[in-house]
């Protein structure tokens, strides 16, 4: 099969021939249609995120058609419409059963733990506790699109900070994941507030559902500009950059009692951060969560919200591409140019 192929960190990803994927004994083979480019990919592809050995295949936020099925996976069949949350749990230990999939010591990160969905096939662990049978009313461009960030931002939004209709909601940092949150905040009722340095990103934010965007580098106390915009605070925030600086600014935004939400993920200087602990997390007795990635069996509840017709997906996807152009996105993200998600739609 065509893969594109990572040898060597921040190179060319080498658009070659593969041998095709083994269908794993509990586990399913996919045909991919769409594939998207995220953030996470472009971390693997800079060599930050130490779980991947080379050469290796990226792709995680996947959708298509299930081309064969492993002797112990039961539910799903050939020619299933598929995709499949990104951090996927074994199904079987305690942690599992109890629902939270995306903690299990025994995950499979699929483009990480193993080859991804830069690919024309993808074959993914697990499956019968995972992969996510679409209804008609999803397509596989809405489905890649819900990839990992709106998947990890509905799981952020809705089931971790429980963000309510009037409640003001805090976004810093408006990629892929932090314009889903936002646009999932607005399909809740929320007042969103969207910071990022980029003025498209921003422009793109309000066009989605912020009630206000800031620009933070025009704004040198973004944390008190929203205590102001909201009156005191934001009931819930949320950080989507993995940065520790706007960290800090999610933390000071909140109102007395507030969420404050991790989905950015730390990497390197960003891993091990201070904390302004007396006068939030203390005075103002916050609440600090993390959240990561979404178990299949709440993928029902984010279709739910979909079908309201309150998150218009369409307007968030930017870019479709082939596989040989995945490096020219990868250096675009190199300066946080990329505004809106990126679809591999050409993996053939
Ligand atoms: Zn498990
Ligand atoms: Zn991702």
């Amino acid at each position: 099969m065509k893969a594109a192929l990572l040898e060597q960190f921040e190179q060319p990803l080498n658009v070659t021939q593969v041998d095709d994927p083994v269908v794993p004994s509990d586990g399913v083979v996919i045909d991919v249609s769409v594939c998207g480019v995220c953030r996470s990919d472009w971390h693997g592809w800079k060599g930050t995120n130490h779980v991947i050995s080379l050469p290796h295949i990226p792709g995680h936020e996947f959708a298509g058609v299930v081309v064969a099925v492993g002797k112990d996976c039961k539910r799903i069949k050939v020619g299933d419409r598929v995709t499949a949350p990104v951090i996927m749990g074994c199904g079987h230990c305690a942690t599992c059963r109890n629902g939270h999939l995306t903690i299990c010591d025994d995950q499979y990160v699929v483009g990480f733990s193993g080859w991804g969905a830069f690919a024309e096939r993808v074959a993914v662990p697990f499956a019968d506790a995972n992969v996510v049978v679409l209804p008609d009313s999803i397509s596989d461009e809405v489905a890649a699109a819900l990839g990992c960030r709106t998947t990890t931002a509905f799981a952020a939004v809705v089931d971790k900070a429980q963000v309510k209709a009037g409640e003001a909601l805090a976004v810093h940092g408006c990629g892929g994941v932090g314009l889903s949150a936002i646009l999932i905040g607005a399909a809740v009722g929320a007042t969103v507030i969207a910071v990022d340095v980029v003025d498209e990103k921003l422009a793109l934010a309000k066009q989605i559902g912020a009630t206000h965007v800031i620009n933070a580098a025009k704004e040198p106390d973004v944390a008190s500009a929203i205590r102001d915009l909201t009156g005191g605070g934001a009931q819930a925030s949320i950080e989507a950059l993995g940065v520790t600086e706007t960290f800090h600014n999610s933390l000071k935004c909140l109102a007395k009692l507030g969420r404050h939400v991790q989905i950015g993920q730390p990497l390197d200087v960003h891993a091990n951060p201070s904390i302004p602990l007396l006068d939030t997390i203390y005075y103002r007795q916050l609440v600090m969560m993390g959240s990561r990635g979404l178990p299949a069996h709440r993928f029902s509840a984010l279709f739910n919200l979909l079908s309201t017709g309150r998150m218009d997906m369409q307007s968030l996807i930017k870019t479709r591409i082939s596989l040989s152009q995945v490096t020219d996105v990868f250096r675009q993200m190199n300066n946080h140019e990329d505004v809106g998600m990126t679809l591999i739609t050409d993996l053939g």
